[in-house]
């Protein structure tokens, strides 16, 4: 795709999501499979944050993205590939299970950072998905507040493939009653301010529903 026609396709989900009342939602670029260059022109459209699912691909891409960019890690991350993120992202959006958090943890403090982290969540009870179940949330934010080397800092919504992201709405909604619910009742240490909802084909329907930032991939760079 041309440049100018992600310029303008971010300047269109812009207005899509402002006409849906979701003005200040934060777009996070989905570059997996995209170049460099191609993801650098989000950074002209006033987009700061990009999202990559394979620690690889990842590690090719970032010596030539823009240095600015906050990195988030969206995909499923193996505990045996931490090690090689921890220095390079700014936060892991799939935080998906215990094990996780601890390799996390233990490589960051050895780092000396504090990674952020996002709590995926397997909303649609998906037995091939990854992501906790709504209920494990509360044990899982206790424990996790525990780790000093990961700070808990909002919740990702993983959703079914579908046409019609209308039938995803119940989902969406759910998702940000629990996110509104563990800001009240978080732990000390947790701080509930992301809630990472969307994707190319539902996202309007997402920031109906409360979310505080989508992943568009396709939207903004055409189908991979
Ligand atoms: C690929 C991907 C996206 C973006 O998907 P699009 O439909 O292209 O917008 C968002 N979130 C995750 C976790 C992804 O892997």
């Amino acid at each position: 795709m041309e440049r100018e026609q992600v310029l303008e396709n971010i300047l269109e989900c812009r207005r899509q999501l402002r006409q849906a009342g979701g003005g200040d939602v934060e777009i996070c670029a989905v570059t997996k499979t995209q170049s460099a260059q191609t993801a650098n022109w989000a950074w002209e459209a006033g987009l700061t944050r990009v999202g990559e699912n394979r620690v690889q691909e990842l590690l090719q891409k970032l010596p030539a993205l823009n240095p600015h960019f906050q990195v988030d890690f969206i995909g499923q991350l193996q505990t045996n590939k931490v090690k090689y993120i921890v220095d390079q992202v700014s936060r892991v959006q799939s935080l998906d299970r215990m094990a996780l958090a601890l390799e996390l943890d233990r490589r960051c403090r050895a780092a000396g950072k504090v990674m952020d982290c996002l709590v995926q969540v397997n909303i649609a009870r998906e037995p091939q998905k990854a992501g906790l179940a709504e209920e494990e949330l509360p044990a899982f934010l206790a424990a996790a507040a525990l780790l000093p080397g990961i700070r808990i800092r909002g919740l990702m919504a993983v959703m079914p493939l579908t046409r019609d992201p209308e039938s995803l709405r119940p989902y969406f909604r759910r998702m940000r009653l629990w996110f509104d619910r563990l800001r009240r009742e978080a732990p000390e240490g947790v701080a509930m301010e992301c809630l990472s909802m969307g994707m190319s084909g539902d996202y309007l329907v997402a920031a109906q529903e409360g979310a505080t930032l989508v992943r568009l991939g396709s939207a903004i760079f055409g189908a991979r």
